[in-house]
């Protein structure tokens, strides 16, 4: 509700034209003081005309400047309401300004955070990409420079370029997948799948780079029923894939992977657990972070773009569940995340 003093050109032309009125009858009055119809008539009848007059001076010049400043500042609703409130009320076009205002200020700090993320995000970017690609460069270079008539050198330089190409590619499709989970283009498609035959599908996909490295991935016990889960099947593949690929890279040497399953409630919580070399309480709040790494050789070296956690954790925010993480130094990690059920019929 508006307060009673509100400034309103109905209040303004009312308090003038009284005003105005008592005036005339005290000029029309000057010598004799006691009070005769005549005057009062005249006195009524300016401030009738006065009254008119001013309001719709008043009201024209208010309500068309207010107008024209609600043009300007672009309010894109209710225009029709407005317009007729702040023809009467200039506490409710205040109110409307400071709103406006409010909401410009949180924009202007949207798109700050925005602009400090944007010229992160491309520094870390073009720092990812510089090692492999000055690595080609360099061995571009040296077989250029004579290399190449070495037939050994020759084939060991582009089995490195190669390498580091593959490198580049990982990060591109890392940056790709992530670009677009940031800006939301992406849709789930949630379907009711075995989440069982998925982990056995990667399982087997990823058992020649777990071998390179004498891990053995297993389940915790023997699945030998469905376990059916409505979630999009491909965005989980990737965090399973993220995961697992995750418990090889920072696994001990000769290690296990375990894949688990626990039911609660109407949720699946899906574990990997590694037997590698943990991380510390201090890293965790940055795990999920794009670009974070604890050991930045170590990541490089086993091809990681450092976007894998950041991805991970997208993908669970979208389906609205929980990624959890417990890891103890020199013992290893367990990643869980959760998924809900699908209702048996
Ligand atoms: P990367 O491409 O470097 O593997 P991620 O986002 O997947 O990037 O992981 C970020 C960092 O978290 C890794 O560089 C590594 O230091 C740490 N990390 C991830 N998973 C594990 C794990 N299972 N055990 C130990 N450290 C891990």
């Amino acid at each position: 509700m508006p307060s009673n003093n509100n400034f309103s050109p109905y209040k303004f032309s009312l308090l003038s034209s009284i005003y105005i009125a008592l005036g005339a009858y005290f000029v029309i009055n000057y010598n004799d003081l006691s009070i005769s119809i005549e005057s009062v008539l005249v006195s009524f009848i300016i401030f009738v005309l006065s009254f008119l007059i001013l309001q719709l001076r008043v009201r024209k010049l208010f309500f068309e400047r207010i107008r024209q400043i609600y043009k300007d500042l672009e309010f894109e609703t209710d225009s029709l309401i407005k317009t007729s409130v702040i023809d009467s009320d200039i506490n409710s076009f205040s109110k409307d300004l400071e709103e406006f205002v409010k909401l410009k200020r949180t924009e202007i700090e949207t798109l700050k955070k925005e602009d400090i993320y944007r010229k992160e995000f491309v520094g870390n970017v073009a720092h990812e990409l510089k090692t492999p690609l000055f690595s080609v460069q360099g061995y571009i270079s040296n077989l250029l420079d004579g290399a190449m008539d070495d037939k050994e050198l020759l084939k060991k330089y582009l089995k490195r370029a190669e390498k580091s190409v593959e490198r580049l590619t990982y990060i591109i499709k890392d940056l790709d997948l992530i670009t677009q989970l940031e800006s939301s283009t992406l849709k789930l498609e949630v379907t009711s799948f075995d989440i069982v035959k998925l982990a056995n599908e990667i399982i087997e996909d990823l058992e020649i780079s777990a071998s390179e490295r004498n891990i053995k991935i297993i389940f915790n016990k023997i699945y030998d029923t469905n376990i059916l889960v409505e979630a999009d099947r491909n965005r989980i593949e990737q965090v399973m894939i993220n995961l697992i690929t995750n418990s090889i890279n920072y696994g001990s040497e000769k290690g296990t992977t375990e894949i688990s399953f626990e039911s609660i409630e109407e949720k699946l919580i899906v574990k990997v657990n590694d037997n590698g070399e943990g991380i510390s309480e201090e890293d965790m709040p940055r795990l999920f972070q794009r670009f974070f790494r604890v050991d930045i050789s170590r990541s490089r070296s086993q091809g990681g773009s450092g976007l894998g956690l950041a991805i991970v954790k997208h993908i669970i925010d979208a389906h609205n569940e929980n990624i959890y993480v417990q890891s103890t130094v020199g013992i290893g990690s367990e990643f869980s995340f959760s998924l809900k059920k699908s209702k048996v019929l």
